[in-house]
C-alpha cells in the first residue's frame, strides 16, 4: 500500500530538520521510519488515514514508550493477545534498568500478603481509584503465576515481599526479555521519543531521536502506550497529547535528623515503633501520618519501613513544608505509659545500688546504646545509681520512651526503592482499559501515572497490572480488527 504523506506530516518533519532530502520508508514491522534526509512525500505504510479498521488489521503498530516493567510487560501481553499486532518498544536507555537495581539487586517483584487490603494501605496515590477492578484483573497472585509459569521460581518472605528464589533480579529480566523476543516484540534501545501528536484520524506520529547517531525518525503508530516511568520526557508526551500532569515530588525517602547523639546509634534497629509526623502546614488529623513498623537509625537520621511509609503518605505535605517537621516516636508501643512507669519504678526498687545505665528493664528489650541515649536526653549521667533517680525522672523517662520527639531537618536519599508521586491524573484514564479519556488509542501504565506505592513490591505491582490491562485492551482491539479482515 502506498499513500501521499499528509501535509502536516511533512511540516512536522521539516520543522525538526532544516534539510530536505529523500524519504526512507521501512515497513518490515508494519511501521514507518522516516530518515531526516527525506524529501519525497510518498512512502509505504500499513496505515491509511481514513481507512476502516478492516483493512488495517494485519499491519497495525503499537508503540510502547519506555522499556521498564510496565512497558515490557504490556508489550508482551499485547503481542500475546494479538500476534498480528506489530509491537515496538522504544527505550531511551537500557531495558528494565530499574528492575535490575530493584530490591538491592534481588527485585521485590510484588507482595504476596495483601489480598484484602492491597490498595487501601499501600498506595498513597491511587488508594481510592485503584479499589475497583484494577488489581482484580491482574493482581499479585496473577503476577506470581505469570512468572512461575515462565520458569522464574519465586519465594514469599515473612513480610509478604516476593523475590525470585535466585535472589537475583536477572532472573526476572531474562524471563521478560526472552518472552518478549519469543513473542516477536521489537525492542529498540538508546532511542528517545521526543514528541508525539495525534492526527485527525487518531493515529500517532512520533518523533524518535537516536542520540548517539544524532538521527531522527518519525514513526506512525495506531496505538500508543506511554510507560515512561517518572521521566520528564514521558510527562511531556502526555501533555502534548492533551493530558495534565500532577506535579512530581519524591516519595519513599529517609528523614534527616540533626542530633549528634543519634548519630552514635547508627545501625540500631527497632522491630516495632509507632512514628507520628507533625507538620506546621497540616493542622487536621491525617491517620496515615502515623505509621507502625520497624525503624532503623542511620548516620544521617532515621529510615526503615515505618519511616519510608510515613514519607510516602506524607510526600506532598513534606514537600510543601520543605521537609521540616517533628517526628514523634513511641519506642514501646505495646506498653501503656502507666505500665511503663511502674515497670521503671520496680526496676529502681530492685536495683537501687546499680547504675541505671547497666540495668535497663529486660522487658523493654532496648539495646544499651539506645538506653544510654534516652538517659543522656534526661540528663542522667553514666554512673547515676537507680537510688538517686527521682520519681519525676522516672515519669520523664517513660514519657520520653513513649513520645520521643525528633526534629526532621530534611530528606535523605534512599537508594533501595525510590519512586515519584505525581504524573498523569487517574481521573484522565479509564482504569478498566488504561485508555486515555482524552485521546482514543492512547494508553498509560506504571509510574507515569499519579500512582505510587509504599515499599514491599507495590510499585512493581502497579506496573505489572497497568501494563497487563493496557496490553490486553490493545491486543483485543487489534485481534478484533484482524478478525474483521474480509468481513462483509
Ligand atoms: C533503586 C530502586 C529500587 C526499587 N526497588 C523496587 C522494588 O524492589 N520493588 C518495587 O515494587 N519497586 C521498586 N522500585 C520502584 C520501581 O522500580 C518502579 O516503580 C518501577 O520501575 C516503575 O516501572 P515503570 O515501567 O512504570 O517505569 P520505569 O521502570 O522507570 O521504566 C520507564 C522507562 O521508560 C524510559 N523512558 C522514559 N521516557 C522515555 C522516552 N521519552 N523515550 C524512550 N524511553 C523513555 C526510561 O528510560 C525507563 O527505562 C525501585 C525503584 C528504584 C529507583
Amino acid at each position: 500500500m502506498s499513500f501521499t504523506l499528509p501535509r502536516y506530516f511533512l511540516r512536522f518533519h521539516l520543522s525538526f530538520t532544516s534539510r530536505t532530502a529523500s524519504t526512507r520508508a521501512k515497513n518490515n514491522h508494519g511501521y514507518l521510519f522516516l530518515a531526516p534526509k527525506a524529501n519525497t512525500t510518498k512512502f509505504t505504510t500499513a496505515s491509511i488515514p481514513g481507512d476502516k479498521p478492516q483493512k488495517l488489521s494485519a499491519e497495525e503498530l503499537l508503540v510502547v514508550v519506555g522499556g521498564g516493567a510496565a512497558g515490557v510487560y504490556g508489550a508482551i501481553r499485547a503481542k500475546t493477545v494479538a500476534s498480528n499486532l506489530n509491537v515496538l518498544v522504544i527505550e531511551k536507555g537500557k531495558l528494565l534498568s530499574k528492575v535490575k537495581i530493584s530490591g538491592g539487586g534481588r527485585c521485590n517483584v510484588t507482595n504476596g500478603h495483601c489480598a484484602d487490603n492491597l490498595v487501601r494501605y499501600h498506595y498513597p496515590r491511587g488508594n481510592k481509584e485503584l479499589r475497583g477492578s484494577f488489581f482484580n484483573v491482574h493482581g499479585p497472585t496473577d503476577t506470581m503465576s505469570w512468572f512461575v509459569d515462565k520458569g522464574v521460581d519465586l519465594k514469599t518472605e515473612d513480610d509478604g515481599r516476593v523475590f525470585p528464589v535466585s535472589n537475583n533480579s536477572s532472573s526476572v529480566i531474562d524471563c521478560l526479555l526472552s518472552e518478549a523476543k519469543c513473542r516477536g516484540v521489537s525492542l529498540q534501545t538508546e532511542k528517545l521519543v521526543t514528541s508525539a501528536s495525534a492526527s485527525a484520524s487518531g493515529k500517532f506520529l512520533l518523533k524518535i531521536e537516536k542520540r548517539t547517531l544524532k538521527s531522527v525518525e518519525l514513526v506512525e503508530a495506531y496505538y500508543l502506550l506511554i510507560a515512561s516511568g517518572s521521566s520528564q520526557q514521558g510527562h511531556n508526551l502526555a501533555v502534548q497529547l492533551g493530558h495534565s500532569i500532577v506535579d512530581p515530588v519524591p516519595s519513599l525517602f529517609t528523614f534527616k535528623i540533626e542530633d549528634a547523639q543519634l548519630v552514635e546509634l547508627s545501625g540500631v534497629t527497632f522491630s516495632k515503633v509507632i512514628v507520628k509526623l507533625k507538620l506546621e502546614n497540616v493542622q487536621r488529623n491525617i491517620p496515615q501520618l502515623t505509621q507502625v513498623g520497624p525503624m532503623l537509625v542511620t548516620h544521617w537520621g532515621l529510615s526503615g519501613p515505618a519511616i519510608l511509609r510515613l514519607s510516602a503518605w506524607g510526600a506532598r505535605y513534606l514537600y510543601s513544608s520543605g521537609y521540616k517537621g517533628k517526628l514523634i516516636v513511641d519506642f514501646v508501643p505495646d506498653l501503656h505509659v502507666e505500665d511503663l512507669k511502674s515497670m521503671l519504678s520496680q526496676q529502681k526498687n530492685r536495683f537501687l545500688k546499680q547504675k541505671v545505665l547497666n540495668s535497663c528493664p529486660m522487658e523493654l528489650q532496648l539495646v544499651k546504646r539506645f538506653w544510654k541515649y534516652i538517659l543522656d536526653r534526661e540528663g542522667l549521667v553514666g554512673d547515676t545509681l537507680w537510688a538517686s533517680v527521682s520519681n519525676s525522672s522516672i515519669v520523664s523517662i517513660a514519657n520520653l520512651l513513649k513520645h520521643c520527639t525528633f526534629e526532621v531537618k530534611g530528606k535523605g536519599q534512599f537508594k533501595d526503592e525510590f519512586v515519584t508521586a505525581g504524573g498523569v491524573p487517574l481521573s484522565e484514564i479509564h482504569l478498566n482499559t488504561m485508555e486515555s479519556r482524552i485521546q482514543p488509542n492512547l494508553y498509560f501504565a506504571g509510574e507515569v501515572l499519579n500512582v505510587d506505592g509504599v515499599t514491599g513490591g507495590f510499585n512493581f505491582q502497579n506496573a505489572w497490572s497497568g501494563g497487563y490491562i493496557a496490553g490486553s485492551t490493545i491486543g483485543r482491539l487489534a485481534a478484533g480488527n484482524a478478525n474483521l479482515v474480509g468481513a462483509p
